[in-house]
């Protein structure tokens, strides 16, 4: 694991190629500042526009488009972005395969790190989950919002997932858009729901989650009664991914 000292700071290349037109954003609010680090054994990319308490994530490598709208909605909103750098939906963590967005609990970790590595022994699977356990608490200090902010992870899907696939287990689905059930809203918190029930996204609520610990980070914010939200859209659809993000900070400041 690289330490956080290695991380370097610079301005982001798109403020300093900022279109004039750009130029009253300079006036108002600081550059958007990138850096790279290292956290849980995973590289990072974080973002810091200003101290609002918005907090973005991009957690899936392959998930091009959903990178590209965080990387650009934090230029023009105020919070803070964390980018999972790959180019995979996998991460590699000493060696074995992880999805990053399975690692909020040991037990969803373990047994996504035995799906994703049949061959690896018990030893080195406890160590590993024994690392992810001593790092968890800084991970989550390092990505949450403060108390009462908002955490937006932006994920793309292929045609296997939908609003049809959360519905089953969610408390309450609003979906004023049957044609584009790709494209959704899900949230832990009953009162953001309640803002999106009266717009004009697909939307469900998960707020009470049953079954078994998957590890995902909208499970450990339902657990916890923390504002979050995932930002569903097909791969590709960027200008509707920004359209979401935009409605969610108008929507739920
Ligand atoms: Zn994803």
């Amino acid at each position: 694991m690289a330490p956080a000292s290695s991380s370097n700071r610079e301005i982001s290349r798109r403020s300093f190629l900022a279109a004039p037109a750009l130029l009253w954003l300079r006036q108002t609010r600081a550059f958007a500042e990138r850096r790279r680090l290292d956290l849980a054994g995973i590289p990072w990319i974080h973002i810091r526009n200003g101290g609002a308490p918005l907090r973005l994530l991009r957690i899936h490598g392959n998930e091009e488009t959903a990178r590209e709208a965080v990387e650009l909605f934090i230029e023009e909103t105020a919070g803070e972005a964390w980018i999972v750098e790959s180019q995979t939906r996998h991460v590699l963590l000493g060696g074995l395969r992880l999805d990053p967005n399975r690692m909020f609990s040991r037990e969803g970790a373990e047994k996504n790190l035995r799906m994703l590595n049949p061959d690896a022994g018990d030893g080195v699977l406890r160590a590993l989950l024994d690392q992810l356990d001593r790092d968890r608490d800084a991970l989550m200090k390092a990505l949450a919002p403060p108390p009462g902010g908002l955490w937006v992870a932006a994920h793309n899907n292929g045609p296997g997932y939908s609003i049809d696939t959360e519905a089953p287990i969610s408390q309450r689905v609003h979906r004023p858009q049957p044609e584009t059930p790709r494209d959704f809203l899900l949230f832990t918190d009953e009162g953001d729901f309640d803002k999106a029930a009266r717009g004009p996204y697909n939307a469900v609520l998960q707020n009470r989650p049953g079954g078994e610990d998957d590890g995902s980070l909208s499970r450990w914010c339902a657990a916890r009664g923390v504002r979050y939200v995932n930002v569903e859209v097909a791969h590709g659809k960027l200008d509707k991914q920004l359209e979401l993000l935009r409605w969610l900070a108008a929507a739920l400041p």
